[in-house]
């Protein structure tokens, strides 16, 4: 850290562990073994007294891979050290667990510590679409699992789901989104079942097991924007709903556009909404730990190495375990700002971006928001570039236009 610059304020920190591996999973984790969890976490240790000092953390989040499968001496190990390290604290600490490894001693202790967010892995809650799946749950464990979360003391959770699955109908999409929310989470992510290669699900595909019905999977999102309105969550990015109790958001800096709905019609950021990745769609840096993790942090982008026994290999020498690291021209970084931003209802207030990117959408950018709004996938007026409802849909095709 530069003797003038003001510490890093996000941190996300990758374990790399799942109990057994999902069909359609393409995410950097394996299945766990006892020993390489226990270097793993002594690996982290290191690395994160190595970063401390240019930390300051608003928002945290563990993902994975499953961060739930730590024991709770594994668990304590790191957030001892993150205590001595004076990383605790944070407005928004969460971690992503999956119902099969929810226990109420864990919660305990992650309670403790300050973490106040769960992020749990449903996918579904019909037995054979999770079975499909090659998830290790149940029906009954989300539904145990959550009320642990809640006797815990946890009032936000997330609630991760998936549709357009193989086999899945309308009816079985439908029961599962009453029966989510009827649970009353505050916050739901719901996306589309991709096929990555080299995972079985795709795999299956291939051999013709079953097909993909686009036009199906169209209307399970579009049953998903309207159903989740009246379930009284609102849409802040293409995937994400949130609930808003109408609290403002106290870092002006980098949250100011969440809060409760502003007048003029113009979406807002739910008060609700994931801090932390709000946090990545205006921008803003962080630091990435563990295996495969990237970080981003004054104009540099790093990659951690995917290779659980090398990222321990090279800490354990005292170094950080970098695979890449990148210096970014500062339009080609705006280009991904602006692109990020746009999964956003709330699209891009000018203002807002200038802050975040040190450009002008509006001279950079001036003709590809013309054609977005020609098309009708966007809208713009003085202050503010947003995609439509249409425009969302394709969000992918117009972020495109923005990169350089
Ligand atoms: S639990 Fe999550 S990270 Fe692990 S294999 Fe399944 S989808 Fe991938």
């Amino acid at each position: 850290m530069s003797a003038t610059s003001a510490p890093v304020t996000s941190l996300y920190i990758h374990v790399p562990f799942c109990a057994h591996k999902c069909e359609y999973c393409a995410f950097y984790s394996e299945a766990s073994s006892g020993e390489l969890i226990n270097r793993y976490t002594a690996a982290l240790v290191k690395e994160l007294e190595i970063v401390a000092d240019d930390l300051k953390p608003k928002t945290i989040f563990f993902g994975g891979g499953t961060p739930s499968l730590l024991n709770l001496r594994q668990w304590e190990t790191i957030l001892r050290t993150m205590e001595k390290f004076n990383l605790l604290g944070a407005e928004e600490f969460t971690i992503e667990s999956n119902p099969a490894t929810v226990s109420a001693d864990k919660c305990k202790l992650l309670r403790d510590f300050g973490v106040n967010r769960i992020s749990m892995g449903v996918q579904s809650l019909d037995e054979k679409l999770l079975d499909r799946l090659g998830r290790i749950h149940s029906r009954e464990q989300v539904f145990k699992s959550f009320d642990i979360l809640r006797a815990a003391g946890f009032a936000n959770v997330n609630l991760d789901l998936m549709f357009a699955i193989p086999t899945q109908t309308m009816e079985i999409w439908r029961a599962t989104l009453d029966e989510i929310f009827a649970m009353q989470s505050e916050h739901l992510s719901s996306y589309e079942v991709i096929y990555e290669d080299d995972t079985p699900l795709f795999e299956k595909l291939k051999a013709g097991e079953f097909s993909v019905d686009e036009e199906l999977a169209c209307d399970m999102y579009e049953e998903l924007i309207s159903r989740s309105a009246k379930a009284g969550f609102r849409q802040y990015e293409i995937a994400n709903f949130a609930r808003d109790n109408g609290t403002p958001v106290s870092d002006p800096a980098r949250l100011e556009i969440i809060g409760p709905s502003r007048g003029g019609g113009r979406p807002s950021i739910p008060s609700f909404a994931c801090k932390h990745n709000v946090n990545y769609w205006r921008g803003g840096d962080y630091h990435g730990l563990g295996p495969s993790a990237t970080g981003y942090v004054r104009g540099v982008r790093t990659r951690n190495w995917s290779n659980t026994p090398l990222y321990c290999d090279q800490l354990e020498k005292g170094k950080r375990a970098i695979e890449s690291s990148e210096e970014l021209p500062p339009l080609k970084r705006a280009g991904e700002i602006a692109a990020f931003g746009l999964r956003m209802n709330a699209g891009w207030p000018f203002a807002e971006f200038q802050r975040a990117a040190n450009f002008d959408l509006r001279k950079e950018w001036d003709s590809e928001m013309n054609q977005l709004a020609e098309r009708g996938w966007a809208a713009r007026d003085a202050e503010t570039f947003q995609l439509t409802h249409e425009g969302l849909r394709f969000a992918d095709a117009a972020a495109e236009l923005f990169l350089r």
